[in-house]
C-alpha cells in the first residue's frame, strides 16, 4: 500500500493546522502512522489520494447511514443550492425536516436546529439550567457530548485518546458544576443527588455509549436514571447525536423504551452536512428566546442545504422500513465472524454491538460496562489490528475508544471480506506474539 501522496498532503497540512487536522482523532497518532487523505467516497468505500481503496467502517464518524455520495442526498443538495445557500430567514424546509424528526422522535414535540452536535448539547444544557434554575449537572465518565467547556470533564472519544480527559483552558469554576459518575452505576447517581439536593439541573447520558467504544446500557439502567431524575425534579437528557437514527429509527429512546425530557441529535440528521438539533416538550422548549429567557442563536442554523440533505436522509429511512432489521442482521453476522476470528487466533477479546454500531475490545473480560474497563483493554493489540486491517483495505476508526459503523451500503460480500481480513490479521498477530 503506497501512501506517499497522503504523507505529502499531511506535511503540507501540518504547517496550516495543529497536528495537520481540523479534528484531533483524524490525526492517526493513536495508531502510529500518518493519516490518509481522502479523494472521494462511493457507497461503502473510501478512496485516498494515492488511489488506494478501503471498506469504510467510520462513515464520517456516524452520519453516513446510506454510504458515501448517495444519489438522492446529492440531488437534494444540488436542488437546494440552486435556490441559494443561506437566507438568515425561515424556510419551509426547516419545518419539513422537523416534522420528519418528530415523527420518529415523538418526545421532541418542539426543537431547534443548530450546526453541530456540540452546539446541540451545549444549548440543551443551558436550557435545562435555565428551565430548572439549577447550576449543576451529572455526566458519565467516558461519555462524550461535544467539546463544550462543561462537558470536557472525563469526556470520551478524542479527549480520551490523548490521555487528557480534562482539557486545558476549562476553568475550575466551570468544572465544579460538572458532576461525574460511572456509566451503568445507578448508586453513584443516587449519591450525587443526595449530596446536592435541589442543585442538579439535569443528567446527560449517551443512552448507548459510542465514544468509549460501544458500551450498551445494562438492563434497567436507563429506566433507573429516568426515575432518579423524576424523584429529584431534574431533567433527563439523552444525547442521541450518535444513536439517533442509528440504533433504531427512533434512537435509543425507542429501542429501550425510555422517554427523556430533552434529546440532542446530529450526525445522521444532516445527511453528511453540518446539522444538530435539540428538542423536547413544548413547555421546556418555550423557555428559549424569543419566547423565553434562555438565549441561543445561529447565523447558519437551519441552513437550507443541510436541511435538504437531512430531509433526503430521513426520507430514505422512511422509504426503506426494513433497513434497521437488515442492519441488525448484517451487524450480527459481522460481529459473530469477528468473535470467531478472535477465538481461532486464541486472542482474548470481545465484540460489543448495538444495531449497526460495534467495537472489538482486546480484553479477557466477558463484558465491558464502563470507562475503567475500557481503559484496561490492550491498546498495543489494537494498534496492530488497526494497521493490519488497513493493509487489507478495511478502514476502522483510528482509536481503540470508538465505535465502528456499518451502513446500508455494506454488502454481504463486504462483510465476508472483513471477516476474512480479521481472521488473517489476528492469526498473524497470534503467530508474531509467540
Ligand atoms: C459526535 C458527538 C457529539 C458532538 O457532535 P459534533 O457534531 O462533533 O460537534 C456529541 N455527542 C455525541 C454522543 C456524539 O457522538
Amino acid at each position: 500500500m503506497k501512501t506517499t501522496r497522503s504523507s505529502e498532503e499531511y506535511h503540507r497540512a501540518e504547517l496550516l493546522f495543529p497536528g495537520g487536522v481540523n479534528s484531533p482523532v483524524r490525526a492517526f497518532r493513536n495508531v502510529k502512522r500518518d493519516p490518509l487523505f481522502i479523494e472521494k467516497g462511493q457507497g461503502a468505500w473510501l478512496f485516498d489520494v494515492d488511489g488506494n481503496r478501503y471498506l469504510d467502517y467510520v462513515g464520517s464518524w456516524g452520519p453516513l447511514l446510506f454510504g458515501h455520495a448517495h444519489p438522492e442526498i446529492l440531488n437534494a443538495i444540488h436542488q437546494a443550492a440552486q435556490r441559494g445557500t443561506s437566507f438568515g430567514a425561515p424556510t419551509p424546509g426547516e419545518s419539513q425536516l422537523a416534522e420528519l424528526i418528530r415523527q420518529f422522535f415523538p418526545s421532541m414535540q418542539m426543537m431547534r436546529f443548530v450546526n453541530s452536535g456540540t452546539e446541540a448539547t451545549m444549548s440543551a444544557l443551558r436550557l435545562a439550567r435555565g428551565f430548572t434554575g439549577r447550576a449543576k449537572f451529572i455526566k458519565f465518565a467516558g461519555c462524550y457530548h461535544g467539546h463544550g467547556d462543561s462537558f470536557l470533564v472525563k469526556a470520551g472519544s478524542g479527549a480520551l485518546t490523548f490521555g487528557e480527559p480534562d482539557s486545558a483552558g476549562v476553568t475550575k469554576g466551570t468544572a465544579t458544576d460538572t458532576l461525574t459518575a460511572t456509566y451503568n452505576n445507578l448508586e453513584e447517581v443516587e449519591t450525587l443527588f443526595a449530596n446536592n439536593p435541589d442543585q442538579i439541573a439535569c443528567v446527560i447520558v449517551e443512552p448507548v455509549v459510542g465514544n468509549m467504544g460501544t458500551v450498551p446500557p445494562q438492563p434497567g439502567y436507563l429506566q433507573g436514571l429516568r426515575k432518579l431524575c423524576d424523584d429529584n425534579k431534574a431533567l433527563l437528557i439523552f444525547d442521541e447525536v450518535m444513536t439517533g437514527f442509528r440504533v433504531a429509527k427512533g434512537g435509543a429512546q425507542e429501542r429501550f423504551e425510555v422517554k427523556p425530557d430533552l434529546t440532542t441529535l446530529g450526525k445522521i440528521i444532516g445527511g453528511g452536512l453540518p446539522v444538530g438539533a435539540y428538542g423536547g416538550s413544548a413547555e421546556i422548549m418555550q423557555s428559549l428566546s424569543p419566547l423565553g429567557k434562555v438565549y441561543q442563536a445561529g447565523t447558519l442554523s437551519g441552513n437550507p442545504l443541510a436541511v435538504a440533505a437531512g430531509t433526503a436522509m430521513l426520507k430514505l429511512i422512511q422509504d426503506n422500513p426494513g433497513v434497521y432489521e437488515q442492519l441488525e442482521k448484517k451487524g450480527q453476522k459481522l460481529c459473530d465472524g469477528l468473535q470467531l476470528a478472535l477465538q481461532k487466533a486464541s486472542i482474548p477479546g470481545i465484540v460489543q454491538r448495538v444495531g449497526s454500531m460495534f467495537t472489538l475490545f482486546f480484553t479477557e473480560r466477558q463484558t465491558i460496562e464502563n470507562l475503567d474497563q475500557v481503559l484496561a483493554c490492550d491498546r498495543d493489540k489494537f494498534v496492530k489490528f488497526f494497521n493490519g486491517m488497513l493493509a487489507k483495505e478495511v478502514y476502522l476508526a483510528p482509536s481503540p475508544f470508538e465505535a465502528a459503523f456499518m451502513g446500508a451500503a455494506h454488502s454481504e460480500s463486504d462483510i465476508d471480506m472483513t471477516i476474512k481480513a480479521a481472521e488473517e490479521v489476528l492469526l498473524d498477530m497470534a503467530r508474531a506474539g509467540k
